[in-house]
């Protein structure tokens, strides 16, 4: 044991997760800046309403 550990820094991507009102399709993808909680998000391929963002959490990759 050394007194110098190798500590791999991995930065967290942060993910937002979309979710459709209507037909409950979930999308996730990468953040962007601006994305909050319950903001509109992108429109629904499958029935076109708008989606709310319902979820931002952060993933540390492996
Ligand atoms: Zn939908």
């Amino acid at each position: 044991m050394g007194l110098f550990t190798f500590r791999k820094k991995v930065k967290p991507i942060v993910y937002t997760i979309e979710e459709c009102p209507k037909c409950g399709r979930k999308v996730k993808r990468k953040f962007k800046p601006g994305d909050y909680v319950y903001k509109e998000g992108e429109v629904c391929e499958k029935c076109n309403a708008k989606m709310l963002i319902t979820m931002i959490y952060a993933e540390t990759p492996t």
